[in-house]
């Protein structure tokens, strides 16, 4: 019997780039790590090269792989997109759930994560954007402070992200472990990582100032490009 979390959840109008899985060559159908759409030093600003290394060529691998390894024995599911995976967790057998949620949490989240980072060269997000988010938040800075406010309140591992709501509200909101906005029926506008894997090397356990140096590798056409994408999914829905 489905959640009425899981219900609403189901409803979403299509979300972009769903990370749909592929042949391999020996034929298995398996989920693959994204290329970084950057060199591993472009995040210097805020990331160090070594933590991206570790982040994306390990820690996503090993997510990807282990997420792979929790399907393996369930055919039915090796076809579905890590979204439909997460919107619809109850066709996923008891004994391998926690593993698909925890791993296809891991591969969705920072598959977005690497897309809405790059090197900091000055652009801003689009009119549209900007005047929601002074609309929802007061001001830009207003928007910053609230949203570095609840990446360091969170306590444990977990995620801070820019979402929107169905009725087309933008919210700061944060997730635990590897969980999505999706799961509790908003639309992840981008979001950052604050698991301590994500910043321990360099900032050791100030969260704050890594969350605070983060602004400087946002990649703000990409994040205006998501926003508008859910606000013309919102406004026309699909029949
Ligand atoms: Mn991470």
């Amino acid at each position: 019997m489905p959640s009425p979390r899981m219900s609403r959840a189901k409803s979403f109008p299509g979300l972009p780039d769903p990370l749909k899985p592929a042949m391999d060559r020996s034929g298995r159908v398996v989920h693959t790590l994204p290329a970084l759409p950057y060199k591993h030093f472009v995040l210097e600003p805020c990331i160090d090269t070594g933590t991206m290394h570790l982040h994306h060529d390990i820690y996503h691998a090993t997510s990807v792989k282990r997420l792979n390894d929790a399907l393996a024995e369930y055919p039915e599911l090796q076809t579905l997109s890590v979204e439909e995976l997460l919107l619809d967790v109850n066709r996923i057998p008891e004994g391998t759930r926690v593993a698909v949620r925890s791993h296809a949490g891991a591969h969705l989240n920072h598959s977005l994560f690497w897309r809405t980072m790059g090197p900091a060269n000055g652009a801003t997000g689009c009119g549209t954007l900007l005047a929601a988010i002074d609309h929802s938040f007061g001001s830009f800075n207003g928007f910053r402070s609230q949203f570095v406010e609840a990446g360091v309140n969170h306590v444990g591992s977990g995620w801070v992200w820019l979402a929107l709501s169905a009725q087309r509200n933008l919210q700061i909101i944060t997730t635990t472990n590897h969980e999505n906005p999706i799961q509790v029926g908003l639309y992840p506008i981008m979001g950052n990582d604050l698991w301590e894997h994500a910043y321990f090397l360099r900032y050791q356990n100030r969260r704050a100032e890594y969350l605070e140096r983060w602004w400087k590798v946002v990649n703000w056409p990409e994040v205006s490009r998501r926003f508008i994408h859910f606000l013309d999914r919102l406004q026309t829905p699909a029949a």
